[in-house]
């Protein structure tokens, strides 16, 4: 069986490392992969909808896997369907529900979601005027997709203001931020949960808990993600409860109501409050790098899992009883300027898992090429033996300027 995977980073490698565990699996192609990928597959260059649609049929591919967002807002599943190709994940339309804000919480409020209390403006001076009714911190966020930079916690009206001025006149999004949402600021913590949906039910994975700031103790600018504990240590028997009966339930309902269904991933990025569990987005792919910790945690075949998604038939998910940890080793100066081109050394000498993000191969070396670079995982009986076994391998592997946090899985 050949698939395709789509994208570049750690996510896209741990896929491909957990579809091979079936021999099903005879040829992995990803677009466009990275100098990991290239180990367990060929990496190929496409990466419009219709270079990698031509891409798909003249090699045959069984199945696409989409890692990331913009093709699945772009309509890439409605494409490959009408081209009879087998694709794993929403169409255009559901896709809406993480590629416009103002759709998600339109559906979330509808379907009685537990979300954030929102306004959404497409007028600036309405947008601004609203800012003088609402208690602070607020959250302001573009609509459209912005690459996670479209989401503003402002501490005062100044800064709400200096947000809304950006997005709305000075459009540092682009369209995306025709329209805004005001959003009520919940203050908790967050966890990610991760699940297959086959159009009739939704199987949730294992919880994770990113750590999405540079500095430890979740300090600095935002970044892509520096590191993933699973499972998340705050979701609680409680809280899986109130997650599947506030939010689980109520977006199954919504999306048969609304005929929405499909097959692929729903990822549940939850607030965990003193006022219950609250749903602040939906994302329809996998995260990252949430999949690296999360993956390596499940004892079923993924392509199976994935395939019987597809088919809409019974999904079941079963779980080691064990902990991960991924920490993420970036090039220094992410998630601002940062050098290229240094090479990775001690690779050889792990003696756990590794997943690949931000380098390539050259002759037979591994040079850095972006700014989350690869994704150490360790798993284990406890969080804690977990995390000391990641943060051992973390040290065997070098390169010029290297940086990651030390404190990934900490619990404040
Ligand atoms: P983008 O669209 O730019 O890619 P995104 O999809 O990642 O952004 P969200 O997940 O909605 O956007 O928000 C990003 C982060 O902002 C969240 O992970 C959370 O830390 C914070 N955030 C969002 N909404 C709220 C809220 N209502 N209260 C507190 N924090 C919030």
């Amino acid at each position: 069986m050949k698939i395709l995977i789509i994208g570049s980073g750690g996510r896209e490698h741990a896929l491909g490392v957990k579809l091979k565990e079936n021999a099903k699996v005879t040829e992995l192609f990803f677009a466009t992969g990275n100098g990991g990928t290239a180990q367990i597959g060929t990496n190929i260059v496409a990466s419009t909808i219709d270079e990698l649609c031509d891409f798909a049929k003249s090699n045959s591919i069984d199945l696409t896997i989409v890692g990331s967002e913009d093709l699945l807002v772009a309509g890439i599943v409605d494409i490959f369907h009408e081209n009879g190709l087998k694709i794993f994940g929403p169409h255009k339309e559901a896709a809406q529900l993480e590629g416009n804000k103002a759709f998600a919480k339109t559906f979330m409020q509808k379907y009685g979601v537990k979300t954030a209390s929102y306004k959404t403006f497409t007028d600036y001076k309405e947008a601004l005027n609203h800012l003088s009714e609402i208690h602070y911190p607020t959250v302001v966020k573009a609509s459209g997709l912005a690459a996670g930079k479209g989401v503003i916690i402002a501490q005062n009206k100044q800064e709400a203001e200096k947000a809304l001025h950006e997005i709305m006149q000075d459009k540092v999004f682009g369209d995306s931020g025709s329209e805004v949402l005001i959003e009520e600021f919940l203050e908790g913590v967050e966890a990610s949960i991760l699940s297959y949906y086959n159009g009739k039910e939704i199987v949730p994975f294992i919880s994770a808990k990113d750590h999405k700031k540079i500095g430890e103790g979740e300090t600095g600018l935002n970044t892509g993600g520096m590191g993933v504990v699973a499972p998340n240590p705050y979701v609680t028997g409680d809280v899986i409860e109130k997650f599947q009966k506030n939010i689980l339930k109520p977006t199954l309902k919504g999306l048969v109501v609304e005929n929405l269904q499909f097959s692929g991933v729903i990822f549940f990025g939850l607030m965990i409050t003193k006022k219950g569990v609250y749903l602040l987005e939906y994302n329809l792919r996998m995260g990252d790098p949430e999949t690296q910790a999360v993956l390596p945690l499940l004892e079923s075949d993924l392509l199976t899992l994935t395939e019987n998604a597809i088919d809409g038939k019974e999904m079941d998910a079963k779980w080691k009883n064990q902990h991960s940890c991924c920490v993420v080793m970036v090039s220094g100066g992410y998630p601002q300027g940062y050098k290229k081109g240094h090479l990775i050394q001690g690779l050889e000498y792990l003696d756990t898992t590794y997943f690949i993000a931000g380098a390539q191969e050259e002759n037979n070396e591994l040079r850095t090429s972006g700014g989350r670079v690869l994704n150490i995982v360790a798993t284990a009986t406890t969080a804690e033996e977990a995390r000391k076994k990641a943060y051992e391998q973390v040290e065997k592997v070098h390169f010029v300027d290297s940086f990651y946090r030390k404190d990934i899985g900490d619990i404040t």
